[in-house]
C-alpha cells in the first residue's frame, strides 16, 4: 500500500487546511518536551508567527534512562490542545503504547511514533485503526525497506495518512548524534508516494548546524521539516543541546521556505 507501484501518484495528507506534501512546505515546530502551559504558549505563537503550520512537543517521552524526565502525561496533552485553541496550530505529539490510542487522538492532530518505536507493531497496528494522520519516524537502525514496511503495518489496518520522517541513523560518526540520511528522501520518494518530512534537529544533534540540514532536506525533496524550538535552549529540559531559539527558527523557517521554491 505504501509503494508506488500501487499508488503512482504522490499523496498528500490534509491536518487541518494545511496540506503536507503540497504547494508550501510543512514546517513542524515546538519543544522536545512539553514543559508548562505558559512557556508551550509563548513558543507556540513565536512559531506561529514565522509560519509554522503545527506545534510539536512531547508529553510521552520516550527517554534512555528510566530517571530522565518522562514527559508530563496526560497534562501535557492539554497544554498543547489550548496552545491549538490560541493559535490554530495544528498539535503533534508522540505516542508510546497501543493503549493511549484513545486518548491521545482526543487531543492532537497528528501521532508521533519515535525512532525508538519504529517496529513496535502492536503501536502500528493500533494507530492504523484510526484515521488520524501518524508521522512515522525512520529507527536510528533501521533500513529503508523495514521503515517502509512499518508504514505498511499502518496502511494495511486502514489508515491511509501516514507521513514519513527521516530522523537520522547511526553511524561511525562522533561529531554529530546521529547521521541524518539525505539519501532516503529521493529513494523514498521513488520507493512509496507517502510525503516525507526531515527531522534535523534529532539527525545532527546541535543546533548551530541545524538550519543548514534544514535546507539541505528540502533540497533533496522533503515536503517539509520538524524541529526543536525553546526560547532558553540551554534550559531546556531535553535535547537543549539541538533546539532553535525562537529567532533561530524564524530565520531557519524563512530559509526552508527559499529552499522550497527553488526545488
Ligand atoms: C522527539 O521528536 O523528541 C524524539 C524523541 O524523536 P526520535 O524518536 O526521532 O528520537
Ligand atoms: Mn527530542
Amino acid at each position: 500500500l505504501a509503494s508506488r507501484a500501487f499508488h503512482p501518484d504522490n499523496t498528500t495528507v490534509k491536518v487541518g487546511d494545511h496540506i503536507i506534501g503540497g504547494s508550501e512546505p510543512t514546517i513542524m515546530a515546538g519543544p522536545c518536551s512539553v514543559e508548562s502551559q505558559d512557556g508551550l504558549l509563548e513558543i507556540a505563537r513565536a512559531v506561529k508567527a514565522s509560519g509554522a503550520q503545527m506545534l510539536r512537543g512531547g508529553a510521552f517521552k520516550p527517554r534512555s534512562s528510566p530517571y530522565s524526565f518522562q514527559g508530563l502525561g496526560e497534562e501535557g496533552l492539554k497544554y498543547l490542545a489550548a496552545a491549538r485553541e490560541e493559535t490554530g496550530l495544528a498539535i503533534v505529539s508522540e505516542i508510546m503504547e497501543p493503549g493511549l490510542v484513545d486518548m491521545i487522538t482526543s487531543y492532537v492532530d497528528v501521532l508521533q511514533i519515535g525512532a525508538r518505536n519504529m517496529q513496535n507493531f502492536a503501536l502500528l497496528k493500533a494507530v492504523g485503526k484510526t484515521q488520524t494522520p501518524v508521522l512515522l519516524k525512520r529507527g536510528f537502525a533501521n533500513s529503508i525497506e523495514e521503515w517502509l514496511m512499518s508504514a505498511e503495518y499502518i496502511m494495511s489496518e486502514g489508515n491511509p495518512n501516514v507521513i514519513l520522517c527521516e530522523r537520522g541513523i547511526r553511524t561511525f560518526e562522533t561529531y554529530t548524534r546521529n547521521t541524518l540520511d539525505l539519501n532516503a528522501v529521493p529513494v523514498v520518494q521513488h520507493l512509496s508516494h507517502l510525503p516525507v518530512l526531515v527531522d534535523p534537529s534529532h539527525g545532527i544533534g546541535y543546533a548551530r548546524y541545524v538550519t543548514t540540514m534544514a535546507r539541505a532536506g528540502i533540497a533533496a525533496g522533503a515536503a517539509g521539516v520538524i524541529v526543536e524550538v525553546h526560547p532558553k535552549p540551554e534550559e531546556a529540559w531535553s535535547d537543549g543541546g539541538q533546539t532553535l531559539t525562537l529567532d533561530q527558527f524564524s530565520d531557519m523557517a524563512e530559509q526552508v521556505r527559499q529552499t522550497f521554491e527553488l526545488v
